[in-house]
């Protein structure tokens, strides 16, 4: 399968066990498969010995029902692990974010979802913001995810971490010319920069991070800054702005990093290095993976109960290496690849700004000409 067919397919087939009364529930309603442009991505998974027997005995008689974003490709074997090890079953029904927030809210109480899993704190905080989730408790989260990645009005948590950072052709560009995403904007990078489209939330997280670092007066500038360096018209999706780089039509471009780490699975020649943006300043952005209880859950313990043991040392392991993505649990071991790309200063900002500043995000890059 092609690094685009991954990224962009939903429905892919693989060793799955996806339970017959899915497929058809599916199938009913017409939505396996049905996706393109807005990435459907994927997940990790988690721990089990200490809660096997507490969630076995609580939750063995009803099954979980996820409406998820992420590629069923690469969540489906955690989810059979949490079978396995729980007897819990989990129906899976995939599809991107917006189709699968626009279901919930149509089918309201009589929702068969118990919890939504998707990317992008912004998608999350607009799930909250929609009265799509409800508001949960548990320790095991306030243990195991950091507060900065989880929802302050406790409606969703992190599950995973994405950094979103510089990527430069080494052959026309020395690392010590990099620093910052503002430092993009000037002029010397004139006709040498790549972007992915401003449509993607990607992107308006990233701006709504640097209006609240910058003020939104310093970020518009940086904006127009960047949409006069451009080489060429922005791309729909980051494996493609990679490929420009390698190709030599822009030296610099702005991706996330799970993105890079499945082109050096097939490639590891390609000839692309990684920067991570602002060390001297704020650090550089991660946004999540996460999850939250579907307001009108059926099954609302059963769905905490999964997305506590995907926070766990056992599925935090995998559910982020399934992806090139990083743990959101500290001191869980990361890929060999990602430690190859060396350790880097996250970004302190509480996640939920993403959402907050969101609509500021889109108008500002409207306005300033980022497509
Ligand atoms: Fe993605």
């Amino acid at each position: 399968m092609s690094l685009q067919a991954l990224n962009d397919s939903v429905a892919v087939s693989q060793p799955i066990k996806t339970t017959l009364s899915v497929a058809m529930f599916s199938m009913m309603l017409g939505l396996v498969g049905c996706n393109q442009s807005q990435t459907p991505e994927q997940t990790a998974e988690g721990e089990a010995s200490t809660t096997e027997t507490e969630a076995a005995t609580a939750n063995s008689d009803q099954s979980v029902t996820i409406y998820s974003s992420r590629n069923e490709q690469l969540i489906k074997p955690l989810l059979d692990r949490y079978t396995e090890e729980t007897g819990v079953e989990i129906e899976l029904v995939t599809d991107k974010t917006g189709p699968l927030m626009a279901r919930l809210q149509a089918e309201g109480d009589n929702t068969p979802a118990d919890m939504l899993l998707t990317v992008d704190a912004g998608n999350l905080w607009q799930a909250g913001e929609q009265g799509l989730l409800q508001p949960i408790a548990s320790e095991t989260l306030n243990t195991n995810v950091p507060a900065k990645y989880r929802d302050p009005a406790g409606n969703w948590t992190g599950l995973s971490l994405r950094a979103r950072t510089i990527f430069y052709d080494p052959s026309k560009v020395d690392a010590e010319e990099l620093s910052t995403y503002a430092d993009l904007a000037d002029p010397k990078w004139k006709g040498k920069l790549c972007l992915r489209t401003s449509k993607k939330v990607y992107n308006q997280s990233l701006v709504a991070s640097m209006i609240e670092h910058l003020g939104p007066e310093r970020t518009e500038e940086v904006i127009r800054g960047w949409v006069d360096n451009l080489a060429t018209d922005v791309f729909s999706d980051d494996t493609s702005m990679l490929e420009a780089i390698a190709a030599g039509q822009c030296e610099v471009g702005i991706a996330n990093s799970y993105y890079y780490g499945r082109i050096l699975d097939e490639n590891p020649d390609f000839p692309v290095e990684i920067f991570w943006a602002n060390q001297d300043t704020t650090g550089t952005h991660v946004n999540i993976s996460g999850a939250g209880v579907v307001a009108a859950a059926d099954n609302p313990d059963g769905a905490l109960k999964l997305m506590e043991w995907l926070s766990s040392d056992e599925a935090q392991g995998i559910y982020a290496s399934s992806d090139k993505e990083y743990p959101v649990k500290q001191g869980v071991d990361e890929s060999e690849m990602l430690r190859s790309w060396g350790s880097f200063k996250q970004d302190d900002i509480n996640v939920q700004k993403f959402g907050s500043l969101q609509t500021q995000a889109i108008q500002m890059m409207d306005k300033a000409g980022y497509k």
